[in-house]
């Protein structure tokens, strides 16, 4: 196995340290560390932090392998810093038996880029009528936590507090995409100003407040835990604070697009900004930065979606909803969230690292950089300055919002237990000598 001596990195932000990296483990951290290694880098102005962990990734294996596969999927991660994601369950097969997981688990492990952490279906099918296999899922070799029907809301009340029953005897999360169905048939924007003047259908803050509400007393009621998935309104942040204010075990992620894009943006009628849930405006982009920044929302989560062009270069109706984003989420965090002195590195590291590992319960990710961990690490370029080219992109689709865009930072180089998956902003062959 390779060995590295990571010279002149700043920790978290912190003071230039030398990291000496070997056998999957950080074996010291030090200034001037006097070790032989195979490959010197030098971090001078590079940032480390743990590997990130995404809990909320589309990779569309199996069925949408046109859009992506756990392998282009997971080397994208690897380009964004990511060393584990959580897959979620709407693939073809839908992700709710033990055999579709442990597919999925399998050609993470496969592809050597990155950790896939497969999320399991909540009902049949995604259907919202019969709770799927979750115990057979959970006790499969992909050890199944994390539970979502995400694309779907789990909008029936009955089957919602079974699941959330359920899941409490392994220490599993049902994480909820928020949606009232009724209220958001035929919805393509968010209802405010701008869809009213563009005539296009409305998808209200309340049809997320309203389950979000119904779920956190859910949850307290039967003593279970919740995870929120993209949190997109500043009444959802009241909801989720209040709740935890509770003690209750509730926690709650948003994502990249939603600290940074407004409703503003489908004025232009690009379907690269249709998205579910919808573009907010202004104040809900402040309370959500707001909340990431004093822990209300405990995790930046991607939301990854790939879609190839035909599903959407098309009219915006027809278009298919979602944004890529595992290749810019930390740039993106930068500028909304450190670049505003919103947030420390540190803070980067619990919201994008530390917290999302806890709440998917993965023990070998989202840990301290510290000697004896494992070496799951990303070294960070805050000063780098480019424009966001998505044909150099490693994610199999090119539906990203922020095409041509100046953004902050670049990932240098990302450590999965000490074998480099990206250096020098490239990927790196599984198994090449480095
Ligand atoms: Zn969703």
């Amino acid at each position: 196995m390779t060995s590295y001596l990571i010279r002149n990195a700043q920790i978290l932000g912190g003071p230039a340290q030398d990291i000496h990296l070997d056998g999957g483990v950080i074996q010291a951290i030090g200034t001037g560390l006097a070790v032989e290694a195979d490959v010197d880098i030098d971090a001078h102005g590079l940032i480390v932090l743990p590997g990130l962990v995404d809990l909320h990734t589309h990779l569309r294996e199996p069925g949408r392998e046109d859009a992506e596969t756990v392998l282009t999927g997971t080397q994208a991660a690897a380009k964004g810093g990511y060393t584990a994601v959580h897959a979620m369950a709407n693939t073809f097969p839908v992700a709710d038996t033990a055999g579709v997981v442990e597919q999925v688990w399998r050609l993470g492990q496969a592809s050597g880029y990155c950790d896939v952490q497969p999320v399991g279906a909540v009902t049949v099918g995604l259907e919202g009528k019969q709770l799927a296999e979750l115990g057979a899922m959970h006790d499969s070799a992909a050890g199944v936590r994390v539970f979502s029907d995400d694309g779907k809301c789990v909008d029936d009340a009955v089957i919602m507090r079974r699941a959330l029953e359920y899941v409490k005897a392994f220490d599993g999360v049902v994480a909820q995409h928020a949606q009232e169905p009724r209220l958001t048939a035929g919805a393509q924007m968010n209802e405010g100003q701008v869809s009213g003047e563009l005539g296009l259908g409305g998808w209200p803050a309340v049809a997320e407040e309203a389950i979000i509400a119904r779920d956190v007393l859910l949850a307290a009621h039967v003593g279970s835990r919740l995870h929120v998935c993209h949190v997109s309104t500043a009444g959802s942040v009241e909801i989720i604070r209040w709740a935890k204010a509770k003690g209750w075990d509730v926690t709650a992620e948003v994502t990249p697009h939603h600290l940074l894009l407004t409703d503003e943006l489908v004025r232009s009628y690009d379907p690269v900004y249709k998205v579910n849930p919808p573009l907010r405006t202004a104040e809900d982009v402040k309370a959500l930065r707001a909340a990431l920044a004093d822990g209300t929302i405990d995790a930046v989560a991607t939301d990854h979606a790939p879609h190839p062009a035909e599903d959407k270069d098309c009219e915006w109706a027809a278009a298919a909803m979602g944004m890529v984003g595992l290749e810019t989420a930390l740039s993106v965090v930068q500028q909304a969230m450190v670049d505003t002195g919103l947030l420390t590195w540190e803070g980067v590291a619990d919201r994008m690292s530390h917290r999302p590992a806890r709440i998917g319960r993965l023990t070998g990710h989202g840990r301290p950089v510290s000697v004896g961990e494992p070496a799951n690490l990303v070294l960070f370029d805050p000063a780098y300055r480019g424009t966001v080219n998505p044909e150099s992109f490693a994610t199999r689709s090119r539906n990203t919002p922020y095409r041509g865009l100046d953004l902050p930072g670049r990932v240098h180089a990302t450590f999965l237990r000490g074998t480099a998956t990206v250096l020098a902003g490239e990927l790196v062959e599984p198994g090449e000598p480095a």
